[in-house]
């Protein structure tokens, strides 16, 4: 067996049966995302729409393709065709847009809000504070189906620093799983990456992002 699928065996062992894996692809080849797939992942995260084109081309719906990037307006119609989530809304510009494209090919799309829980101006991300008026815009777009939060959080080299920003996604999590509203439904709390998975679990997440622990060093 590969590396990289003893890596996803070892990885899939130590989490928990409710927290799905994706295996974050940038700048890997297809076939070392195929070694992954052996190993038994089954969501790719992909964080430019060029990249993912020939992935999917490769496994189609043999598995599933998750936006993780930053998306620009113009890549959105062709984000629309690919993937079946898209973990990082943060304007109401770039929802209005997968809305459209969607419609256009009878399509709901499921999305994720991305949170900037380290309020860095250089970042992407929804404000804490301005989250639960986005939520309302969104509620009004009938092909996009919001279905939970994503955060980044401020890169450490210390797992530890990255909780509190954690804990404060998952509070946000919680107060939005009340809101009560249609095409509104908190499921998915996106967090963690290789250094920082293992505390993103404990603090609730149910959706891990990881690289480098199965794909090696960038
Ligand atoms: C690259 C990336 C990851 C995975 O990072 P690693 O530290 O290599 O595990 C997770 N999420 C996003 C959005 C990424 O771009």
């Amino acid at each position: 067996m590969s590396h990289i699928a003893e890596n996803v065996k070892q990885l899939m062992a130590g989490i928990p049966d409710h927290v799905r894996l994706v295996a974050a692809a940038k700048t890997r080849t297809v076939e070392e995302i195929k070694q992954a797939i052996d190993g038994g992942i089954q969501i790719i995260g992909e964080n430019y729409v060029q990249e993912a084109i020939p992935v999917f081309e490769a496994f189609g719906k043999k598995i599933q393709h998750h936006f993780i990037g930053h998306l620009q307006r113009n890549k959105v119609k062709k984000a629309v065709d690919i993937f079946d989530m898209i973990e990082t809304v943060d304007s109401i510009q770039i929802a209005e847009e997968i809305d459209k494209r969607s419609a256009q090919i009878d399509k709901t799309m499921t999305i994720l809000i991305e949170v900037n829980s380290g309020r860095e101006p250089q970042k992407f991300g929804v404000l804490p504070e301005d989250l639960e008026t986005f939520i309302h815009k969104l509620s009004n777009l009938e092909h996009v189906q919001v279905k939970g939060l994503m955060t980044m959080g401020p890169f450490s080299g210390d797992p530890e620093a990255a909780r509190p920003y954690f804990v404060e996604t998952r509070n946000l999590f919680e107060h939005c799983k009340l809101i009560n509203l249609p095409n509104i439904k908190m499921q998915y709390l996106s967090m963690g990456m290789t250094n920082s998975y293992r505390i993103a679990i404990e603090e609730s997440a149910n959706i891990i992002r990881i690289g480098t622990k199965i794909f090696g060093p960038r």
